[in-house]
């Protein structure tokens, strides 16, 4: 083949390796396995409904069930299948989208009555040549309520040549009389770690040499969509000229270098406002956009808090492996109320950057915020200065915590607030530190609180 006819017979990617049997169908093992079973036991639903987000293969899992039910196998023989051969006239037909008997519809664009009993007029006759008529109605709940319901009819008592195979984003949109009567699989999105592996063997096959840290970003950009990650691959091989690097796929997917994320984090929890911002700065003339800058920094948030909590998880970020043992570390020194005070303060920053005029602007203000933030103590903290700070100066005890009935500092429980406000009966020693007072007012209410909300913590004073 000259180099002039490669080029003119160049297939996007997500078609050329759009899957066309189980085995390159990648995360349904569940649902294959139920089908195989059914097949195998003879039990085979006459209807089953495909439901997942889009991009997930629905219509690509509806033929290659089609063509499994179809298949005559090799030698003409064959029954139906979940391993259709692919190379019987049924499943050459069924891939090619011309066989008689496979009837496709797209709910979406046709959603009345008479379009359904278009469709289904036929169900009375027997197929043409295949084993079974099979109708694919794609994004199924779309159609009207009197639709549904002509369909209905023919789902109560469908004739035995016939199978239905619905797809469908929203499954809560189906009657439930009709969703009784069908099989139901669930395609789940494709973990990121598997999507990478898939698509490092596509970029063999392709002869590419794709970067693993540009994979694992393709992948984690693809939201567990195989075909939406695939042309994200094509996107970045062509962009690259057959090399892509981490840089190339980051830049190409307008994403933020990951380690400098984790540095602007760093910063953000040192109080460092002018280095944080240098980095959104940085990453933002790169080509990185405000809102997903927010996004990752979310992401990692998330992802330390979790970490904290399970070590284990540490592995599963798309994350270089000293990335993760820094972040194992920061994850170390931050206390969880400070995590979860971030998350917040994140969470509501990207509602704040994703509506601002200037989304640049926002993310900065977000930074800015959180930076100052971060230097509050949390009150554990507060608390254990004040303590360490009433052991060497002995000023709160006695005077500010003392309740009005006499009672002993320990006992400060509910009264603590008013305990507090004793302050203003000065003594000497008070009046000279009188200064100081609304800030020791704020120590012992915090205390005091502290006290409340956990009783069983030996705070002596
Ligand atoms: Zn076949």
């Amino acid at each position: 083949m000259s180099e002039e006819t490669q080029k003119s017979a160049y297939r996007v990617l997500a078609r050329k390796y759009r899957p066309s049997n189980f085995d390159d169908l990648i995360g349904h093992e569940a649902m294959v396995r139920t089908l195989s079973n059914a097949l195998d036991s003879g039990r085979l639903a006459h209807a089953f409904v495909l439901t997942g987000t889009r991009g997930i293969g629905k219509t690509t899992t509806a033929r290659i069930i089609a063509r499994g039910l179809n298949c005559i196998g090799e030698d003409g023989n064959g029954g139906p299948t979940v391993h259709p051969c692919g190379v019987c006239d049924n499943c050459k037909a069924i891939a090619e989208d011309r066989h008689q008997d496979v009837l496709e519809m797209d709910a979406a664009s046709r959603t009345g009555v008479d379009d359904i009993r278009e469709l289904i007029d036929g169900v009375r006759y027997l197929p043409i040549n295949a084993r079974y008529k099979i109708y694919i109605i794609d994004e199924v709940h779309m159609l009207s309520k009197n639709a549904f319901n002509a369909l209905l009819k023919t789902l109560e008592e469908p004739p035995e040549h016939v199978k239905f195979i619905f797809a469908t984003t929203e499954i809560r949109k189906i009657p439930i009389t009709v969703l009784s009567r069908c099989q139901r699989f669930d395609l789940k999105r494709v973990d990121a770690d598997t999507l990478k592996d898939y698509f490092s063997k596509i970029a063999e096959k392709e002869n590419a040499s794709v970067d693993e840290d540009a994979l694992a970003l393709i992948a984690r950009a693809a939201e567990g969509s195989v075909r939406d990650g695939l042309s994200l691959l094509d996107q970045a091989i062509a962009h690259g000229d057959g090399t892509v690097t981490a840089e190339q796929a980051r830049d190409m997917l307008g994403l933020a270098d990951r380690t400098r994320m984790l540095d602007l984090l760093e910063f953000i929890f040192a109080g460092n406002v002018a280095e944080a911002l240098g980095i959104l700065r940085n990453q933002y003339d790169r080509g990185a956009d405000p809102v997903v800058i927010i996004q990752d920094l979310l992401e990692l948030t998330h992802w330390l808090t979790t970490i904290k909590v399970t070590p284990d998880s540490a592995s599963t970020a798309a994350l270089g492996s000293s990335d993760i043992e820094r972040a194992g570390a920061m994850a170390g020194k931050l206390n969880m109320p400070v995590l979860a005070r971030a998350w917040q303060m994140l969470l509501k920053g990207l509602e704040e950057v994703r509506q601002a005029p200037m989304a640049i602007a926002a993310a900065e203000m977000v930074l800015i915020r959180l930076a100052f933030a971060s230097d509050l103590p949390s009150p554990e903290d507060l608390a254990k200065k004040i303590e360490s700070s009433n052991s060497s100066e002995h000023s709160i005890s006695g005077g500010t915590i003392s309740t009005p009935s006499g009672g002993t500092s320990a006992r400060a429980g509910t009264n603590g607030v008013s305990a507090a406000l004793a302050v203003s009966n000065p003594t000497p020693h008070q009046k000279a530190e009188a200064n100081n007072a609304p800030r020791r007012i704020c120590q012992s209410y915090l205390i005091a609180r502290l006290k409340i909300s956990q009783p069983n913590n030996q705070i002596s004073l």
